[in-house]
C-alpha cells in the first residue's frame, strides 16, 4: 500500500532536544545539601548534557555501558541522566539507603564503570570502593577540583550529536530489593520511558503543562524518580530541585517558587504537617499533590484536599516504570460530596492508557470487576517489566504474559483498584522495604526464639513499622531486650521492629509455613504505644 508514517525512533534524548528548542528558558531551580541554590534552564541542562556525553566518551565509555549515580536531586543529576542517556549509556540509579553489601552487589552486578556522586554521600563511596570491582571512575557532583562535575563538563564544548539507535535499546537501570536475596534490577527501554513520560503528562495522572511548577520530593534513585526527569521536559515545566527534604525547606520553595505539582511517599506530607503545625505556614500554591509508594492515609488526603490541592493517589513499583494507576478525579466528581469525594482516593485510582489490570484467584482464575472479589493483581503494558536484568531466571510473567505485582487488590465496576494486601512478604518502611522473612530469620538465630514472625504495622509517620511476633522455646525466658540486641547485631537499625510481643503460638498454612494472611488480619487495628 502507498503511503506510510515516519520511523521516528522513541529515544530518550529527543525529549531534552524539546525542551531546550521549545522551552529553553524556563527555569530548573536546585536547592544544594549545603542550603545554596543554583539555577539554570532547559537550554542549560541540554547544553552541559551534551558536554557530560562528550566527556563520558573522552573517558572511553561506550554505548550500553552503565553509568551510576548516588545522589539526591539537582540539576546536575538531571544532566547525568540526559548526558548519559544520550550517548547510548545506561543510567544507574543506586540508593543510598541499601545496605553496604546489597550496594557492593549492585554496583558489580550492574558492572557500572562510573561512578557520579553527592558529597554527603562521600562515607558510602570510600566504604565501598574497595568492593566495587567495576567502577573505573569517580566524579563528585558539588565537588572541587579536577573530579568535580563542573570542571570534567568545563573541559567539553558542548559540541555533540546524540547517538542514535533503536527505541528498545536500554536507558535506565535500577534495583529493587524486596523479600529476599539480592535486588533485582529493572532496565528500562527508551521506548518503554518515553510511552510512559508522554501517559505522565495527561489531565488524569500528573497534569503537566509548561504552566506547571514541580516540585519532585520523590528522589530520582527511586523508581526512576517516577519518570519525572523525563516527563517535565516533555512538557516544558519549571522544575524546583531539593537535594534535602524537611518540612520548612520544602514549604519555603514551594512558596517562594509558587510550585503547583509535587509528588512523594506518605511519609513526605507527615514531615510537612509538622512543619504547618508548628508555624501556621502552609504551601499556598498546589494544585495537584501525588501520593504513591505506600498507601495514602485518609487523614493526610482529607487535609491536602481541604488546602485546595487535588490528591492524586497513585499506586505503581519500580517494576511498572513506576505508573500503575492514578487516582484522578472522575467523570462525576463535582456533584460528589466532600466525604465522596475522599471515599474515591483512598483507593489507588484507575490504569491510564497503555496499562492493563487483572486480578485472579489462587487458580489464576481471572476475577470479576466487581468491587468485592479480591485477588492478586497482574499487570502489563508496554512500560512493564518482562525479565529483571541479567536474570537467568528469564522472563518473570505469567504463561499468557502479565506480570504479577505480589499485591493483593479489588477493581471496582467504575474502573478504580483498591490494594486490600500484600501476598508478598515485606514490610515497607518511609518508602524502603524491610524484608520479614530476613527479619524472622534474624530472630530465630537468638537463643530462646522458637519462632517468630514480623509483620507490618501502620504507622502515621513511616506508614508501616515491623511488630515481631515471638514464640518462645521451652522453658526459655528470653526478654524482648535479648532479642532486640541479637537482631541489632543482624540487621539495619532502622530494621529493628518497633515492639516485641511473646505469642504461645502462630498460625501456619497446611504446607506448614507461617499464615500472614492470618495475623496481618489480627493485628490489623494493633498500635505502637509510642505512634499514638
Ligand atoms: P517499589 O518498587 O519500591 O516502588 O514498591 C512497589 C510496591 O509498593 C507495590 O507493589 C505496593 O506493594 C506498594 N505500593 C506502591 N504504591 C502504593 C499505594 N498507593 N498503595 C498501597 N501500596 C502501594
Amino acid at each position: 500500500m502507498l503511503g506510510a508514517m515516519q520511523d521516528f525512533e522513541l529515544r530518550v534524548p529527543r525529549v531534552i532536544e524539546h525542551a531546550e528548542r521549545e522551552y529553553g528558558s524556563r527555569e530548573i531551580i536546585s536547592r544544594w545539601a549545603d542550603g545554596s541554590e543554583t539555577v539554570t534552564d532547559w537550554a542549560g541542562i541540554a547544553r552541559d548534557s551534551r558536554k557530560l556525553a562528550q566527556a563520558l566518551e573522552r573517558r572511553g565509555i561506550r554505548k550500553g555501558d552503565r553509568v551510576a549515580t548516588l545522589a539526591m536531586n539537582h540539576s546536575r543529576h538531571l544532566v547525568a541522566w540526559h548526558g548519559t542517556i544520550g550517548m547510548g549509556g545506561i543510567v544507574h540509579t543506586i540508593n543510598p539507603r541499601l545496605f553496604e553489601d546489597q550496594l557492593a552487589y549492585i554496583g558489580n552486578h550492574a558492572e557500572d564503570r562510573v561512578l557520579i556522586y553527592d558529597r554527603m554521600f562521600q562515607p558510602i563511596v570510600d566504604k565501598l570502593k574497595p568492593q566495587w570491582k567495576t567502577i573505573e571512575h569517580y566524579i563528585v557532583f558539588d565537588g572541587d577540583g579536577p573530579d568535580s562535575f563542573e570542571a570534567v563538563i568545563g573541559a567539553e564544548d558542548g559540541n555533540y550529536t546524540w547517538v542514535e539507535g533503536d527505541e528498545r535499546e536500554p536507558c535506565m537501570l535500577c534495583y529493587t530489593s524486596g523479600t529476599t536475596g539480592n535486588p533485582k534490577g529493572v532496565l528500562y527501554t527508551h521506548r518503554s520511558s518515553m510511552i510512559h513520560a508522554m501517559a505522565e503528562l495527561q489531565p488524569a495522572v500528573f497534569d503537566l503543562s509548561t504552566q506547571s511548577v514541580v516540585l519532585p520530593v520523590v528522589p530520582m534513585f527511586h523508581a526512576v524518580g517516577w519518570g519525572l526527569p523525563f516527563a517535565a521536559p516533555m512538557a516544558g515545566v519549571k522544575l524546583v530541585m531539593s537535594a534535602v527534604n524537611d518540612g520548612k525547606t520544602l514549604c519555603d520553595l514551594m512558596n517562594r517558587e509558587r510550585v503547583t505539582h509535587t509528588a512523594g511517599v506518605p511519609t513526605v506530607w507527615f514531615a510537612m504537617f509538622q512543619h504547618m503545625d508548628a508555624t501556621g505556614e502552609a504551601p499556598q500554591h498546589l494544585k495537584v499533590v501525588t501520593i504513591g509508594g505506600s498507601a495514602a492515609p485518609r487523614a493526610m488526603i482529607e487535609r491536602i484536599m481541604k488546602m485546595g490541592a487535588r490528591v492524586n493517589h497513585a499506586w505503581g513499583m519500580t517494576e511498572t516504570s513506576p505508573i500503575g494507576t492514578m487516582g484522578a478525579p472522575t467523570h462525576d466528581w463535582d456533584e460528589l460530596s466532600f466525604e465522596q469525594k475522599v471515599e474515591k482516593t483512598v483507593f489507588q485510582g484507575r490504569a491510564p492508557f497503555g496499562v492493563e489490570l487483572r486480578t485472579v484467584d489462587e487458580d489464576g482464575t481471572i476475577l470479576p470487576r466487581d468491587g468485592i472479589s479480591s485477588g492478586r493483581l497482574q499487570i502489563r503494558g508496554p512500560w512493564i517489566i518482562k525479565q529483571y536484568f541479567q536474570d537467568a531466571n528469564g522472563p518473570c510473567l505469567t504463561a499468557d504474559g502479565w506480570f504479577d505485582t505480589g499485591d493483593v487488590a479489588v477493581l471496582h465496576p467504575d474502573g478504580i483498584m483498591q490494594i486490600t494486601d500484600r501476598a508478598k512478604d515485606v514490610i515497607k518502611s518511609g518508602g524502603e522495604w524491610i524484608s520479614s522473612v530476613e527479619l524472622e530469620n534474624a530472630a530465630v538465630g537468638c537463643p530462646g526464639v522458637a519462632e517468630a514472625a514480623a509483620i507490618g504495622i501502620y504507622h502515621p509517620k513511616w506508614d508501616e513499622r515491623p511488630l515481631l511476633l515471638v514464640v518462645r522455646k521451652p522453658g526459655s525466658d528470653v526478654t524482648a531486650m535479648q532479642v532486640q540486641q541479637h537482631l541489632a547485631t543482624q540487621v539495619a537499625k532502622w530494621w529493628l521492629p518497633d515492639e516485641i510481643r511473646f505469642v504461645e503460638s502462630l498460625p501456619h498454612t497446611a504446607t506448614g509455613k507461617l499464615l500472614k494472611t492470618a495475623l496481618r488480619e489480627q493485628y490489623r487495628d494493633f498500635r505502637f504505644a509510642a505512634a499514638g
